[in-house]
């Protein structure tokens, strides 16, 4: 293993990060990388959204220490929820925290106008916003969760596609049950949950985070 490569161990799945290729990458996509390391935080570890807060310059600076520390936090994280999930809980549902508004924006928007990841970024705002109308998280954790997924260079407002749109695109998301939308919504205390919400608070939450 070369001094580039950080390796997370885990039976059954074996995880090998190759940092030396995140050195190379724009940084439009770093960040949009960036998405999917923030994510852990608000739904498992309030901790490392702490440190990403301290260390989000360092990321996008490309600081090797930070890279390899936000990598394997990650993992670990990834494969706690795994293992968490075992009896089939469905608990690892919350590792798509951001993805089915971010869904909607990719669909809406047409794949590949967005990156995956700003989708993400701009689809856990709401998430987190749809969680503070839902009463799960207080206004001040959402603004933090904000901050620092704009600090991370990600959209964090959303194509002005209409709210129709975004929840056609959510109802005939694979993930939908039913046609019941299926959210992932965090409650300020490094849990989350996936739940069902009403369409008219979901379509206001919508509107109040897109771009004018
Ligand atoms: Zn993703």
């Amino acid at each position: 293993m070369g001094k580039n490569m950080i390796g997370a161990f885990y039976q059954p799945q074996r995880v090998v990060c190759d940092l030396a290729t995140l050195q190379s990458l724009p940084a439009r996509e770093l960040s949009a990388g960036l998405a999917e390391v923030i994510k852990y935080g608000p739904i498992a570890d309030l901790a490392f959204m702490t440190w990403l807060e301290a260390h989000v310059a360092d990321l996008r600076a490309l600081n090797p220490q930070a890279l390899a520390h936000a990598v394997q936090r990650s993992c670990e994280i990834k494969a706690w929820v795994v293992a968490q999930d075992e009896r089939e809980s469905g608990l690892r549902a919350i590792l798509n925290f951001g993805h089915t508004f971010g869904h909607a924006i990719e669909a809406g928007l047409g794949f590949g106008e967005w990156l995956h990841g700003e989708a993400v970024g701009c689809g856990m705002v709401m998430a987190a916003r749809l969680s503070q109308r839902l009463g799960m998280v207080e206004a001040a954790f959402v603004d933090r969760l904000v901050t620092l997924i704009d600090r991370a260079g990600l959209p964090i407002q959303g194509p002005r596609l209409g709210a129709d749109t975004y929840l056609h695109h959510m109802r005939v998301d694979k993930k939908a049950l039913g046609g019941d939308i299926r959210f992932v919504l965090i409650d300020g205390q490094g849990q989350a949950e996936v739940r069902g919400a009403p369409d008219a608070l979901v379509a206001e939450v919508i509107e109040a985070s897109c771009a004018t």
